[in-house]
């Protein structure tokens, strides 16, 4: 396979490692985010569903209690039906009223009012009542709605003891059937707050107890300022008193802006809703500290990945460089080797069809070299190699330039973009350089120091004229030149003229006699 594909795949499997090891840790980040906001929504859902079921309980307590109220003061109420009020009759229905008082929590009061609104019996303990109620809601009800049925009222605060209550009520009818008074109940609603404050909700959880007209009957912890508050205005209201007697909910709380996650039920008989919430933030108390852990541990996670993935790739792309390196370098001199020459020979010449640049190669040898290892010795011949190869490399400053060990003693130098001229000067200063390193070499018959026999050949590519034709025909060139440097006496530069040599590069057969080369230095 050719180099510059197979580094291609290298680059292509390094990249799919790379963007793996990314997707790896995508993976394992939404992962755990989407097992954390599954976690979160079970938190939140059995907050919700324990809601419920404290706001089911809770809601049929307040009906036994609205119940029990109804059947006493309906019950009252055709006694007194059956019963004219006079002074005799008055006490055994007092003493009723107190005693049915004093057997519950819930109730605080039993009264019974004339068709005029005047109390006329009570279960508060009182010596003169003189009060009037004509102007209460029930009692504005009662005497326009002649039915049967009970009347939750909105709370009012009582006129005798100014407590807060809920009020049950029914009509007394005259034997005629006209409005002949009413008889109600009183619920202390602070039975309810500390009913509810026995509840464990979380500091900043509430339980609300209201009614279908929107009116607040309480709430612990308890908030005096929703007194008058109209709950029809909650963003809920309305599902509250739909199709489903109970159901949940998430959202800001109108009156103190704690967010809360929220359960209800609506009562079967009566038109009451209790509705208990928990603050979010509290709810999630415990899964927070877990989500902080296990955020730690995916982070750590994904870190690791991440840094491992980094190393390998790192030492991966590393390994290929060396790899690329010792591919195309020489061990001994560091030069690029004879592969990396021809390659990048192969890349200029292209580049010069393209651009209309010229090439040039320069072929070096060291003359006498044999000679110089049987003097020296070989490890002598390898030190004398690198300093050549040093030489060959301080040539090669222009961009596109390369030097390179083509085998044994010999080099190459490619330049990009040199012409003739330029490839000349370069080769004779190559030669001198060479010969300035002054390295003693007693049998060579050519000088009595180290010289290189060099030869150069230039083409532009794009030119008609041009005899070479290819990047292999102009080493040839080169390698032609050099050869008769070697003949015509070694330690000089002949530079190939494909005016004269263009047969003799033909055909390498034939009579070089006929050739004349051009020699320099
Ligand atoms: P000429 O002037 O005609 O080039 O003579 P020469 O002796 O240089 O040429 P020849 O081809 O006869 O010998 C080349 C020598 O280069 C033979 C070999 O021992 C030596 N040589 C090749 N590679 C290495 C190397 O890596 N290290 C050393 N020390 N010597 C090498
Ligand atoms: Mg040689
Ligand atoms: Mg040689």
């Amino acid at each position: 396979m050719d180099e510059l594909p197979r580094a291609l795949m290298a680059d292509r499997a390094l990249l799919a490692l790379r963007v793996s090891i990314a997707l790896a840790c995508a993976v394992i980040l939404s992962l755990f985010g989407w097992t954390e906001y599954q976690a979160r929504e079970k938190e939140l859902r059995n907050a919700q569903d324990s809601l419920v079921n404290l706001s089911r309980s809770l809601v049929q307590q307040a009906e036994d209690t609205l119940e029990m109220a109804s059947v006493s003061v309906s019950g009252i109420a055709r006694y007194v039906e059956m019963t004219p009020m006079t002074a005799q009759t008055e006490r055994p229905l007092t003493a009723m009223l107190r005693k049915m008082v004093d057997r519950t929590n819930q109730l605080t009061a039993l009264n019974v009012m004339d068709a005029s609104g005047n109390r006329i019996a009570t279960s508060f303990h009182l010596d003169e009542d003189k009060l009037n109620f004509a102007d209460r809601a029930y009692f504005q009800y009662h005497r326009t709605h002649n039915t049967d049925g009970v009347f939750v009222g909105p709370p009012v605060e009582s006129r005798t003891i100014g407590q807060r209550m809920l009020t049950v009520s029914a009509r007394i009818n005259r034997p005629d059937g006209s409005f002949g008074g009413v008889v109600i109940a009183g619920i202390r609603l602070d039975f309810f707050t500390t009913l509810y404050s026995q509840f464990d909700i979380g500091k900043n959880g509430s339980i609300t107890f209201f009614g279908r007209d929107g009116s607040f009957y309480t709430r612990f912890p308890y908030l005096p300022k929703l007194k008058d508050f109209d709950f029809r205005q909650m963003p809920h209201f309305e599902r509250f008193f739909a199709e489903d007697a109970r159901g949940t909910f998430r959202s800001p709380s109108p009156y103190d802006g704690v967010e809360r996650v929220a359960g209800y039920m609506r009562g079967t008989h009566y038109p009451v809703v209790v509705l208990a919430a928990r603050s979010i933030d509290e709810v999630l108390a415990a899964w927070r500290i877990n989500f902080v852990y296990h955020a730690l541990t995916a982070l750590a996670l994904v870190l690791a990945i991440g840094l491992l993935g980094f190393r390998i790739t790192r030492d991966i792309a590393a390994g290929q460089r060396a790899a690329a390196h010792l591919a195309t370098s020489d061990g001994l001199t560091g030069l690029y080797n004879r592969r990396a020459f021809d390659l990048h020979l192969d890349a200029c010449w292209d580049a010069a069809c393209h651009s209309g640049a010229d090439v040039s190669v320069v072929m070096v040898d060291i003359d006498y070299f044999k000679d110089f290892n049987d003097e020296y010795g070989h490890p002598a011949g390898d030190v004398c190699l690198k300093r050549v190869a040093q030489c060959m490399r301080q040539l090669t400053r222009s961009q596109g330039d390369m030097a390179a060990r083509y085998g044994g003693e010999e080099f190459a130098l490619v330049l990009a973009h040199a012409d003739a001229v330029a490839a000349l000067r370069i080769a004779q200063r190559l030669r001198a350089s060479i010969e300035a390193l002054a390295i003693r070499h007693p049998r060579s018959a050519a000088s009595e120091v180290i010289t290189v026999s060099v030869g150069c050949a230039t083409v532009t590519p794009l030119s008609r004229r041009a005899v070479v034709g290819s990047p292999s025909t102009l080493v040839k060139a080169a390698d032609m030149a050099l050869y008769r440097a070697k003949r015509y006496g070694r330690n000089r530069v002949v530079r190939w003229s494909d005016a004269i040599d263009a047969d003799l590069l033909r055909s390498p057969a034939s009579d070089e006699s006929r050739t004349m080369v051009e020699v320099v230095g």
